[in-house]
C-alpha cells in the first residue's frame, strides 16, 4: 500500500489542487469505503496537500482522524501523529491496518523488541502513518530519529491538551512547541474537539503555528436525541431506556462512587450486562470494565466521569446522566460519546432540582473559594435541564453557535413530549410576583415555599406568611413550583445573584409581569404518555429498510471475527455499514463493495464470510436480496402504507432503510 497513490505533482496551482482531491477521493473510497466526504474534511486535506498549518475544530464524531490519515496516503514521506492516550493510538493503527494501511506507533506499552522492530519498519519507509506520545515525541533521540526518517507532516490530535484553558490539559503537550524550531518545513496540523476561543488561540500559540486555516465545524449533533426527565425512580427510568435498547452499547454516568456500585449492582441482579467503573477500583478491574465493554461482552457502563476519555467506541447507542453534570461542557462531552458513527443516539438527563445545591455545595467546600465561572457553568447547566425551548439550538447557542432550524426533531421539546400549561402567564406573573414582594432577597426554594403557603418557620418569621402572593400557587406541589421557577430562570424571565442565589427580576421578567410576554412552562412530573415509548423520528430513519433480524445476526458474525482478530468489533464494521448490509442484502464481492465502509481490504478479508451470511439468512427468512435503492424506497413506501392503513403508525417499520442507502450502487 506504500505510495501507492502518490503521482506526479502537475504545474499549476489550480490543477494540483483538482488532482489531490481525486486523489483524495480515490482514497477514500478504495481504503474505507466511503464515498463522500463528511463536511470541512476535504478543506482539512487540502491544508496538508498545500503544506499550510491548520487548525480543524470539529465535533466528537465529525470524522477528524481521516482528515489526516487519507493525506498521509496521498503524499510522500511519513505522517507523524501526536496523540495522548495510548488506548487511542492502539485503536486508531488497529483501525487504519484493518484497511491495509500500513501504521505503527511508539509509546510505553512497547517492548524493546518491538521498538526495534518499529523503528527498523520507519527507516525501510514501510510505514504511511507513525502515532507517538507527546512525551517520546519531544526527547532529542526520537527528534533525531524522525528528521533522518523523511516526514511528510505532523498532525496534533486532541490537540486542546495543551491549553491550560482545556479540560484536559497535559503538560507533556505544551513541549510541543520544539516541533516547529525542529521542522521548520513541514507544516503542522492540530485537531480539536474543543471550540472555545480561549482554547483555539492557546493552541495556535503554542504550536507556533504559521497564519493556520482554522476551520470550525457545526457542534449541533442532529442524531442525538436530547431528553431531560425529572427523576422520580431512577432505576425504572433506567431500565426503560435500557430496555429500549436489548444488546446495544450505552453508558450510564452517575455523580458518585456509591451511587455507580449502588446502580451497576441493581441492574445486574435484574439480569442487564453491566459492570461499575470509577477511579476509586484498581486498575485491573477498571481494564477489565473498558475491555468487556469495547468487546461487547458487556452492553452498560455505570461510571462516574472518570469513564469515557479514549474510549473510541463508534457504536455506543445511549447515554444516560442518572444526576446533572457540572456544566454542559461537561455534558456535551459525555453525552457526545453516543453516535459517534453517526446513526442516532439517545441520550438522557435524570434531573431533580436538588442535582443543583449538591454541585454548588461540593464547589463551595473546597479549600479556595469556587470561581464564577464554575457557578456560572452551574447555572447555565441547570437552565439546560429546565428549559422548554429545543434542546438542540440551546446546546449549540452555548458554544457560540447560530442554530437555524426551528424544529430539531431530536429533543423532547420539539418531539412534543412536553406538556405545556395552558395558563403559563398567569403563573409567570404569580411567581416574579412573588419575587417582587419578598423584596428580591430569597431564593428558588424559599419562594416555591411561600407561594405553596408553608409555614415554614422562615417564612413565618419574615412575616412573608402575610403576603399576597402566600399560597397562590398552593394546588400545586412545591416540587412543581420550585420546577416553574427554575424554568423562568432558563428563559431569563429571572436571574440569580450574590453568594445566596437570590431571584431577581430581569428586563424580560418585568415585561412578563406587565403581561408583555408570555413564558412557556412545562408540567413537570407528568409527560405525554408517548414518552414512554417515545417518538423515534430519527431513529425511525435511520432503521428504514433494515432488516433486524439480519442486523443481529451480522453483528454476531462481527464479533466473532473480531475476536479472533484480537480487535474490537466496530473495528471490523461500523454499525453503519452493518444496517446497509441488512438493508441492500448484497450477495455478491461486487453489491458488498458498495456498501458504504467496505474498502478494498475489507472486502478481501470479510467479504466471503459475510455475502454468504446475508445469503443464507434471506434464503431461510425468504428474503429478496441485492435490492437496489430503488427497490427500497418502494418497499418503504409500501410498509408505511401498510401501517398507515392498519392505523398502526408507530409500530416502528418492518423494512428499514439506512445511511449506506446514498452509496449502495
Ligand atoms: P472524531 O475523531 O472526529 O471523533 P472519527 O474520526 O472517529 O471522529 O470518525 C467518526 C466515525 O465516522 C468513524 O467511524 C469514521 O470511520 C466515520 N467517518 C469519518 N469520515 C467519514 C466519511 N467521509 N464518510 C463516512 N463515515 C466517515
Amino acid at each position: 500500500m506504500t505510495g501507492q497513490f502518490v503521482e506526479q505533482e502537475p504545474d499549476s496551482d489550480g490543477n494540483a489542487r483538482q488532482v489531490a482531491n481525486s486523489r483524495l477521493a480515490a482514497v477514500l473510497q478504495q481504503v474505507w469505503g466511503y464515498d463522500s466526504f463528511r463536511p470541512l474534511q476535504r478543506e482539512a486535506m487540502q491544508s496538508i496537500m498545500d503544506d499550510h498549518d491548520s487548525l480543524i475544530v470539529l465535533p466528537t464524531g465529525g470524522g477528524k482522524s481521516l482528515c489526516f490519515q487519507a493525506p498521509a496516503l496521498c503524499r510522500e514521506g511519513l505522517a507523524v501523529v501526536v496523540s495522548p492516550l495510548i488506548s487511542l493510538m492502539k485503536d486508531q493503527v488497529d483501525a487504519l491496518r484493518d484497511c491495509g494501511v500500513a501504521a505503527a506507533f511508539l509509546n510505553s506499552t512497547l517492548t524493546r523488541e518491538q521498538q526495534r522492530v518499529v523503528s527498523e519498519g520507519v527507516n525501510r519507509g514501510e510505514y504511511r502513518l507513525l502515532y507517538v506520545s507527546p512525551e517520546r515525541l519531544v526527547t532529542d533521540r526520537m527528534l533525531e530519529f524522525l528528521r533522518a526518517a523523511g516526514l511528510s507532516f505532523i498532525a496534533v490530535d486532541e490537540a486542546h491538551c495543551i491549553s491550560q484553558w482545556g479540560h484536559d490539559f497535559r503538560p507533556e503537550y505544551r513541549q510541543l512547541a520544539v516541533l516547529r524550531e525542529t521542522f521548520p518545513k513541514l507544516s503542522l496540523h492540530a485537531y480539536t474537539a474543543t471550540a472555545t476561543e480561549r482554547v483555539r488561540c492557546d493552541i495556535v500559540a503554542a504550536l507556533r503555528l504559521r497564519e493556520p486555516h482554522v476551520l470550525v465545524g457545526s457542534f449541533d449533533r442532529p442524531n442525538l436525541t436530547f431528553r431531560v426527565l425529572q427523576r422520580k425512580d431512577r432505576l425504572q427510568q433506567i431500565r426503560a431506556i435500557l430496555d429500549r435498547h436489548p444488546g446495544e452499547s450505552g453508558i450510564i454516568y452517575c455523580i458518585s462512587r456509591a451511587n455507580v456500585d449502588e446502580t451497576s449492582t441493581s441492574l445486574n441482579q435484574l439480569g442487564y450486562r453491566t459492570r461499575g467503573y470509577h477511579a476509586g477500583m484498581d486498575g485491573a478491574d477498571r481494564k477489565a470494565c473498558q475491555d468487556g465493554f469495547i468487546s461487547e461482552r458487556i452492553d452498560t457502563v455505570v461510571a462516574t466521569v472518570a469513564f469515557g476519555m479514549g474510549i473510541d467506541k463508534s457504536n455506543v447507542r445511549y447515554v444516560i446522566h442518572a444526576g446533572m453534570p457540572k456544566s454542559l461542557e461537561h455534558y456535551q462531552q459525555e453525552a457526545g460519546r453516543a453516535g459517534r458513527d453517526g446513526l442516532e443516539a439517545e441520550c438522557t438527563l435524570l434531573y431533580s432540582a436538588g442535582d443543583f445545591l449538591t454541585w454548588k455545595r461540593i464547589l463551595e467546600s473546597g479549600e479556595t473559594p469556587a470561581p464564577a465561572a464554575a457557578l456560572e457553568s452551574l447555572n447555565r447547566m441547570a437552565a439546560y435541564c429546565s428549559t422548554v425551548l429545543c434542546r438542540h439550538r440551546m446546546l449549540v447557542s452555548h458554544f457560540g453557535e447560530h442554530y437555524d432550524r426551528s424544529s430539531c426533531a431530536a429533543c423532547d421539546v420539539c418531539l412534543d413530549e412536553i406538556e405545556l400549561i395552558d395558563d403559563a402567564l398567569i403563573v409567570g406573573q404569580k411567581i416574579l410576583s412573588s419575587v417582587v414582594r419578598q423584596g428580591q432577597r430569597f431564593g428558588g426554594e424559599y419562594t416555591s415555599l411561600v407561594l405553596q403557603g408553608s409555614q415554614d418557620r422562615r417564612v413565618v418569621q419574615n412575616g412573608h406568611d402575610q403576603l399576597s402572593t402566600w399560597g397562590l400557587l398552593s394546588d400545586h406541589s412545591q416540587s412543581t413550583i420550585r420546577d416553574w421557577i427554575e424554568q423562568l430562570v432558563a428563559q431569563e424571565f429571572l436571574e440569580r445573584s450574590g453568594e445566596f442565589n437570590v431571584l431577581r427580576l430581569t428586563v424580560s421578567g418585568r415585561q412578563l409581569l406587565s403581561g408583555q410576554i408570555t413564558p412557556r412552562l412545562a408540567r413537570p412530573m407528568r409527560r405525554k404518555s408517548k414518552s414512554d415509548s417515545p417518538r423515534r423520528s430519527v431513529a425511525d430513519e435511520a432503521w428504514q429498510g433494515v432488516d433486524a433480524g439480519l442486523f443481529e445476526q451480522l453483528r454476531g458474525l462481527r464479533r466473532a471475527l473480531a475476536q479472533q482478530r484480537g480487535v474490537p468489533p466496530y473495528i471490523v464494521f461500523g454499525d453503519a455499514s452493518l444496517r446497509a448490509m441488512a438493508c441492500f442484502r448484497p450477495t455478491t464481492l461486487d453489491g458488498f463493495l458498495a456498501i458504504r465502509g467496505v474498502g478494498d481490504a475489507k472486502l478481501r478479508e470479510y467479504g466471503d464470510e459475510f455475502v454468504n451470511s446475508i445469503a443464507a439468512w434471506c434464503r431461510e427468512h425468504r428474503l429478496a436480496t441485492d435490492l437496489t435503492p430503488g427497490e427500497i424506497q418502494a418497499a418503504i413506501r409500501t410498509a408505511a402504507d401498510t401501517r398507515s392503513a392498519s392505523g398502526d403508525a408507530d409500530s416502528g417499520p418492518v423494512l428499514r432503510h439506512a445511511e449506506g442507502s446514498q452509496r449502495a450502487r
